[in-house]
């Protein structure tokens, strides 16, 4: 089906093409009404070629993991790597004591679209 519709976008296109520049080199008293339809006859064409696109996939929300050291308090977040859950051990050693450091928690930072308000 979407074969279809691209191929039948393709050929309105070109026709589209075609009736507007015939239009334009044409001194035909009615050569503005065969670029009119030759515009909206592309136009017809580019709708049938762009609606046949597949949507393109999102990427996955970014995700990050905080990660605590056992003996003090030092704190990090990172992004997230695949394996990571919570309370796992991190093979890296706390940069304050050389601890061991666990997973604390797992987040998906949601970007909430900015709301701006004309006033
Ligand atoms: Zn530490």
């Amino acid at each position: 089906m979407s074969v279809l519709s691209k191929g039948l976008g393709l050929i309105l296109s070109g026709v589209g093409f075609v009736l507007l520049f015939y239009g334009m080199s044409t001194t035909d008293a009615l050569s503005f009404v065969w670029s009119f339809i030759g515009l909206i006859v592309m136009s017809f064409g580019f709708a049938f070629l762009t609606a046949g696109k597949p949507k393109e996939k999102k990427p996955p929300p970014p995700t990050v993991t905080e990660i605590q050291c056992g003996s003090c308090d030092f704190k990090e977040i990172r992004d997230f790597q695949r394996g990571d859950h919570v309370l796992k051990i991190v093979e890296a050693a706390c940069p304050k004591c050389q601890g061991t450091m666990t997973i604390e928690g797992v987040y998906i930072i949601r970007e909430e679209p900015e709301e701006k308000y004309n006033v």
